[in-house]
């Protein structure tokens, strides 16, 4: 998905602004994976494949989230990340 795109995004719970960080970016810069994170609810949104996984929270499966996010705190260096407060 294209930064440009991604900075339109806002929380689906609140609807607060969303802070980003890229973690991939293709050749001609979309980002491939990142994290979306909301400083209000503090939440987390991973980006997978360059989609945002933005749901509700009753939808989300964190149980196919989390791992993506393990492998990445491993690739990247990350502190540690709460997909839900
Ligand atoms: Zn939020």
């Amino acid at each position: 998905m294209q930064l440009k795109t991604i900075e339109k995004l806002c929380c689906p719970f609140d609807k607060s602004d969303l802070n980003l960080q890229v973690l991939v970016k293709d050749t001609a810069q979309n980002i491939i994976e990142g994290i979306l994170s909301c400083t209000v609810c503090q939440r987390n949104y991973p980006i997978v494949y360059g989609v945002p996984i933005m749901a509700p929270d009753e939808y989300r499966q964190i149980q196919l989230e989390q791992p993506i996010v393990e492998k990445w705190k491993l690739e990247h260096d990350l502190a540690d990340v709460k997909l839900l407060p």
